[in-house]
């Protein structure tokens, strides 16, 4: 059960995000293969979901994009039965996951190197990367220790 394909593709067949001035940092940071998130100049808050404005304290074109540890756990999922949308349809079931940053905020994402099976709340996660396209990469998580249920069987 795999959501995005395991190497970019041509044919990949899903929306790909769209890019904007705000979140181009984002997608280009993973592109090569690192996680940057912004984070207030003024009272260092992080700001996510992506924004022009912090959350916190209201200022607006005032942060920088940095690193966060990469360190999450696992805080929910689901499995879709349904697909979300048309262009899903072909990957019923697949799972989707929230996961809590160990900076606090919750991201949705999905999980590599385990299957659903395997997912426990709290699991200790760390950022991951999948190339879906030449020019899109997707930010995923996946367990940080070694006991977790592979996604293939040797
Ligand atoms: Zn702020």
């Amino acid at each position: 059960m795999s959501f995005f394909p395991q190497t970019p593709t041509a044919d990949y067949r899903l929306p790909t995000p769209l890019l904007t001035a705000t979140n181009r940092p984002y997608w280009e940071a993973a592109r090569e293969h690192r996680f940057l998130l912004q984070r207030c100049r003024s009272c260092a808050s992080w700001i996510y979901p992506i924004s022009v404005a912090c959350q916190s304290c209201g200022g607006v074109d005032d942060y920088d994009w940095t690193a966060p540890s990469g360190r999450a756990t696992l805080s929910s999922w689901v499995i879709y039965h349904h697909a979300f949308d048309p262009f899903e349809q072909a990957d019923v079931p697949y799972p989707v996951a929230e996961v809590e940053l160990a900076e606090g905020m919750r991201m949705v994402t999905q999980l590599v190197g385990i299957e659903p099976e395997g997912y426990r709340e709290d699991l200790e996660l760390v950022v991951a990367f999948r190339d879906v396209t030449p020019e899109f990469t997707a930010v995923v998580f996946t367990p940080s220790d070694t006991d977790a249920v592979p996604e293939e069987a040797p």
